[in-house]
C-alpha cells in the first residue's frame, strides 16, 4: 500500500541537479519511506541525492531538552548517511532565500509528513513558493490519517473499527526497510555536522533544565524496543498500568522525533514473536500493544488533523466544556499556583513524585500522567487556566511533548475521547481520579 501513502503535486520546472529529500518528521535511516522513495527517484533519474534538515530555534515550545534529543538523532542519521554516500546538510534558521536555493536546484522535492499546524504551514508555503514537483510520503502512521477516517472521531470505539479494517492491507509495508544503494554517491564530512550541532546547542539553547538520561537516535531507540520485547513484552498487558512496575516500552520520545516508526516497531515485534516457542503467552500483550501503538496513537493524529483548535480549551467537545462550566464555581479542596506545581510542592506525595519524575527524567508512566492531569484540574481555580498549565508543563518537560499524543492526552483529562460519568463537584460528568484508586489498584507506595 506504499502508493496510498504518497501525495504528489506536479509542477512545471523539471530542471535541476539533484533529488532533494527535505527530511523533517522522519529522522531515521530504516523504514523511512520518504528516503526510500527519494533514493529510487535519484537512481531512476541518474542524479545524486541531497538530504536537508532545517533547524528552527523558534520551533513552538521547543527547549534545550528537546533540541538535545533531536540533535542526537540527527547525528545518528548523519553517520548512516555518510556511509551510504548521501549528501546531508543541516541549516539553522535558513532565510527564505537560502531555502529557495536548495529547492530551486532540485529536480524533485520529497517530503515526509508532519501533522502539527506549523508543519502543515511549511508544506503550504513550499507549495506556494516552489515551481518543482513535490511528493509527500506519509510513514509515521500505519494507516494514513485520511485513509483511516475522513472526519474527527468521537472516541476509540468509533475509530477502532475504521483503522483496524485497514490493518492487514498496510501491515505489508513493514517489508520496506532500507533504501536501495545510491548510484551517484557524494561524500560529506561528519565533522561539519558535529560542529554545527554543538554550536547550535551552545548558541541558542543555554537555558537550564536538568539534563535527562535518555539519549536520542534511531540506533538507541531500536535497542530500547528490542530490550522491551525481550524483557517486558510478555507481561505488558498486566504491568503497563502499574506505575511501580515500569512495564511499558519508553519508546514515545523516539516516536515523537520520528527516530523510529510504528512500522519498524511492528516488524520487530512480529520477528520477535516468530522466534518464541510460547507465542500464545504473548497474545494478550500483543493486542494491548496494538491498541496503544496503532488505535490510540493514530486516534490522536486523527484529532489534531481534523481539529484546528487541537491545542486550545475551546477545541474540546461541547459536553465537556458545558459540564465543567456548570461546576466552574464549585469549591476546590486545594488551590495551587503554577510555581508551586512546577516545584512539586503540593500536599499529595504521589503527585509530587510524578512531577519530579517528569522534571528529572522527561517522562512519566501513563497512569500517573492521567492522575497528574486530573489533579491539576482539581487544584486550579478555572478550567481554561488548568488546561493552559497542563499543556505548558507537558510540553516543557516531556521529551515526547508537543506531540499529537500531548494534545490528545491533555484533552482526555477534560473528557476528550471519553464518556460522561456520574456527576460530582468540580468535574461535573468528566471522569475523576483520586489517590485511593491508585492505592487500591497498584503498589503505589513503591512508585
Ligand atoms: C495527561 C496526559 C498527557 C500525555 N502526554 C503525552 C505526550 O506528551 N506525548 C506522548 O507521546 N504521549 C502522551 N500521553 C500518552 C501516553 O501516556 C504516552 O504515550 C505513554 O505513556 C508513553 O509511554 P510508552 O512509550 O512507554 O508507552 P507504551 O505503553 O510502551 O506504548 C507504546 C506507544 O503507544 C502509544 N501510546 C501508549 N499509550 C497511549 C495513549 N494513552 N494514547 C495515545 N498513544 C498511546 C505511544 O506512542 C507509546 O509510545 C499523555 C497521556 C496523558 C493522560
Amino acid at each position: 500500500m506504499f502508493e496510498q501513502r504518497i501525495q504528489k503535486w506536479e509542477k512545471t520546472d523539471e530542471e535541476g541537479r539533484y533529488v532533494l529529500y527535505k527530511m523533517q518528521a522522519s529522522v531515521r535511516f530504516e523504514h523511512n519511506l520518504a528516503l526510500i522513495y527519494a533514493v529510487e527517484e535519484a537512481n531512476r533519474l541518474n542524479l545524486p541525492l541531497r538530504v536537508l534538515y532545517t533547524l528552527y530555534t523558534d520551533f513552538p515550545d521547543a527547549n534545550k531538552r528537546h533540541f538535545q534529543f533531536l540533535c542526537e538523532g540527527l547525528m545518528d542519521f548523519a553517520c548512516k548517511a555518510a556511509k551510504e554516500g548521501y549528501e546531508f546538510r543541516i541549516e539553522v534558521n535558513p532565510s527564505e532565500a537560502r531555502l529557495a536555493h536548495y529547492l530551486n536546484h532540485a529536480v524533485l522535492i520529497v517530503l515526509d509528513k508532519g501533522y502539527l499546524r506549523i508543519e502543515r504551514k511549511w508544506l503550504d508555503d513550499m507549495l506556494y513558493s516552489s515551481n518543482k514537483t513535490i511528493v509527500q510520503v506519509e510513514d509515521n502512521l500505519l494507516v494514513p490519517v485520511q485513509t483511516a477516517s475522513d472526519k474527527m472521531e468521537w472516541a476509540a470505539r468509533t475509530f477502532r473499527p475504521k483503522v483496524m479494517q485497514h490493518f492487514d492491507d498496510f501491515i505489508g509495508d513493514i517489508q520496506y526497510i532500507r533504501p536501495d544503494e545510491l548510484v551517484n554517491k557524494i561524500g560529506f564530512t561528519l565533522g561539519k555536522i558535529d560542529d554545527l550541532l554543538e554550536y547550535f546547542l551552545e548558541k541558542y539553547h543555554g537555558e537550564e533544565l536538568p539534563a535527562v538520561a535518555i539519549r536520542g537516535g534511531e540506533t538507541l531507540g531500536m535497542e530500547r524496543w528490542k530490550e522491551f520485547l525481550a524483557t517486558k513484552f510478555k507481561t505488558y498487558a498486566e504491568d503497563r498500568n502499574d506505575p511501580s512496575l515500569h512495564g511499558s516500552s519508553g519508546i514515545s520520545p523516539y516516536l515523537h522525533f520520528g527516530q523510529v516508526s510504528p512500522l519498524q516497531l511492528l516488524k520487530e515485534m512480529y520477528v520477535f514473536l516468530y522466534e518464541q516457542e510460547d507465542k500464545e503467552a504473548y497474545e494478550h500483550s500483543k493486542e494491548v500493544l496494538i491498541e496503544q501503538l496503532i488505535v490510540r496513537r493514530e486516534l490522536a493524529h486523527n484529532f489534531i488533523w481534523y481539529n484546528p483548535l487541537y491545542d486550545n480549551y475551546e477545541g474540546l467537545p461541547a459536553w465537556c466544556k458545558d459540564t465543567l462550566d456548570k461546576h466552574g464555581r464549585d469549591e476546590r479542596p486545594y488551590i495551587y499556583e503554577l510555581n508551586q506545581l512546577e516545584a512539586a510542592e503540593t500536599h499529595d506525595p504521589y503527585w509530587n513524585r510524578a512531577m519530579q519524575e517528569m522534571i528529572t527524567t522527561g517522562t512519566m508512566e501513563n497512569t500517573m500522567r492521567m492522575y497528574w492531569g486530573k489533579k491539576i484540574m482539581e487544584w486550579t481555580s478555572g478550567m481554561q487556566e488548568a488546561y493552559r498549565r497542563m499543556l505548558y508543563l507537558n510540553n516543557k518537560y516531556f521529551l515526547d511533548g508537543r506531540d499529537a499524543n500531548s494534545y490528545t492526552g491533555v484533552g482526555w483529562c477534560f473528557g476528550l475521547h471519553d464518556r460522561p460519568w456520574g456527576e460530582r463537584a468540580v468535574f461535573g460528568t468528566v471522569r475523576y481520579m483520586n489517590a485511593d484508586g491508585l492505592k487500591r489498584k497498584y503498589e503505589i507506595d513503591a512508585y
